[in-house]
């Protein structure tokens, strides 16, 4: 008798579309191709580019994966030509356009979904957070759902408390500060300011839609996380219990696929061209570097003190600065005549205005700190590089990532920030003058950061422990290597 085959595991994953929440969600696409699965990536065109080249960066490992763009209804739901990403909205008054036109987004990928079941029957769902209706779209196909929200492990596990104990809307003020008593000895302590938007009083998301994206959370089988086991301490295994569901944690997946090489990125684009040429110039661990992620803008007053503390300190500087074709002019001629945007080898201060290839700039041996917003893509890729960090929170859930770098895993130090910034889905973005943080208050931790005798290279041993322990959590019998096959098995 021939043995009956048994058909791939097949995965549909959905990203949710923002820039910063696609890339780690195509590299976990991608880790599960190398594991032997099939894998379809549903996106839309605009972002299609974006996941393809995802894709192709890890080679070999990508055969088995299909790249499908299924149409936005953007302009059925009022939103301008080609906003297709959160980072397209242009004003905090679409944000509830943008949910109606991913609803109807979620139609169309059932209707692909049944005419895949034809060829071969998807078996697990992985999608990103905001994709509510996913969890409906599995149960047609009769397979496990799970949820990628982008947050780490210990975030969630705030979340979840925040959640079940509500200790949030107890406090009189915004910047009352209330105990979250997790992972103890620790002691963490919040405002309601500094918790994500789900979290906030008002924001630019209508109520019923956080309704759904809870009811969401509470339906999926199960949680994919960007995080290794051996990095948060327990926390993946507390969220496991708080929510009682299957929490996999299969990172940093930033590690997947073969880092594009030097010469790739040389030729790649000017920008990576310029920043890789600069870092050549300068000694080991000398530089450092500033980002704020794919979107984190800071008001202009703001970004003037950081400018004055990075010009005036000692180490060469790699700054990357978004959002720079809004700010005045008087901000873009001071930043034009105090940094370099050709990359002079011998310039102090080089200003990257586009996007800069992040991952090989913590990788360049050249880089001794990362100045950052705290997202979980960035500090993943500074764990996994072993950078330390100096922390400058701006929204979301990076307040609670902060205390993570700088208490719990001590591979970072603070710069202090008590308040978030302002943006599109908080339903700001307008235009506070006051700088929150002064030009010495940055100097004195940048110091620290990189000239910090025995706390500093306290935090590099920690930091570049933990390198290790990444890299080993994803080679072969590893335990990110182990969750993988595991969440295989949800699709086998
Ligand atoms: N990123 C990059 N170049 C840039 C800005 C960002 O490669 O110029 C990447 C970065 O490596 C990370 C992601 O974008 O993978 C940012 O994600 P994170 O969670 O840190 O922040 P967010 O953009 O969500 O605020």
């Amino acid at each position: 008798m021939e043995a009956t085959l048994c058909p791939k595991p097949h995965f549909v994953v959905i990203p949710w579309p923002a820039t910063s929440h696609m890339i780690p969600i195509v590299d976990i696409g991608c880790l599960l191709a190398a594991h032997g699965a099939s894998v379809t990536i549903i996106t839309t065109p605009a972002s299609s580019q974006l996941v393809q080249s995802r894709v192709d960066r890890a080679g070999q490992g990508s055969a088995g994966i299909t790249v499908t763009a299924i149409p936005f209804p953007g302009a059925e739901a009022g939103l301008p030509d080609g906003c297709e990403r959160t980072d397209h909205i242009p004003s905090a008054d679409l944000v509830p356009n943008f949910f109606v036109a991913t609803t109807k987004f979620g139609e169309a990928v059932a209707q692909h979904c049944r005419l895949l079941t034809a060829t071969h029957r998807p078996s697990c769902v992985v999608a990103g957070m905001v994709h509510t209706w996913a969890h409906g779209v599995a149960r047609e196909l009769g397979a496990p759902c799970f949820i990628f929200h982008g947050f780490s492990a210990f975030a969630l596990l705030c979340c979840e408390y925040l959640n079940t104990h509500k200790p949030h809307e107890a406090v009189e003020s915004l910047d009352e500060l209330f105990d979250v008593p997790l992972l103890p000895p620790f002691e963490f302590k919040f405002s309601r300011r500094q918790l994500p938007i789900h979290f906030q009083p008002s924001s630019s998301i209508p109520q019923d839609r956080h309704r759904e994206l809870r009811e969401f959370e509470l339906a999926v089988d199960g949680i994919v996380v960007n995080s290794f086991e051996e990095l948060e301490r327990d926390s993946a295994a507390r969220l496991a219990a708080a929510t009682g569901k299957t929490v996999i944690a299969v990172g940093p997946v930033s590690l997947c696929g073969a880092p594009p090489s030097l010469l790739d990125l040389r030729a790649s684009s000017d920008d990576a061209r310029r920043c890789m040429a600069w870092l050549d110039a300068k000694k080991d661990e000398s530089v450092l570097y500033v980002s704020f992620g794919s979107a984190g803008r800071m008001l202009p007053a703001q970004l003037m003190q950081l400018g004055l503390a990075l010009v005036s300190c000692p180490w060469p500087v790699l700054w990357v600065i978004k959002g720079a074709d809004t700010l005045p002019d008087d901000v873009n001629e001071w930043l034009q005549h105090n940094t370099d945007g050709d990359g002079l080898p011998e310039s102090q201060c080089l200003a990257v205005r586009g996007w800069a290839p992040q991952v090989a700039i913590l990788e360049h041996p050249a880089v001794g700190g990362f100045l950052t917003h705290c997202g979980w893509g960035s500090t993943l890729e500074s764990v996994a590089a072993g950078v330390p960090m100096a922390t400058w929170p701006f929204y979301a859930e990076q307040f609670l990532n902060e205390r993570l770098i700088v208490d719990v895993l001590g591979i970072g130090v603070s710069v202090g920030v008590t308040k978030p910034t302002e943006s599109v889905l908080t339903g700001g973005g307008g235009g506070k003058e006051k700088p929150d943080v002064g030009m010495e208050q940055v100097k004195q931790v940048l110091d620290m950061l990189m000239d910090g005798g025995v706390d500093g290279e306290a935090r590099k041993t920690k930091v570049k422990e933990l390198k290790a322990k990444a890299k080993t959590a994803l080679d072969h019998g590893g335990s990110s290597y182990m969750n993988l096959e595991k969440l295989i098995q949800f699709g086998a």
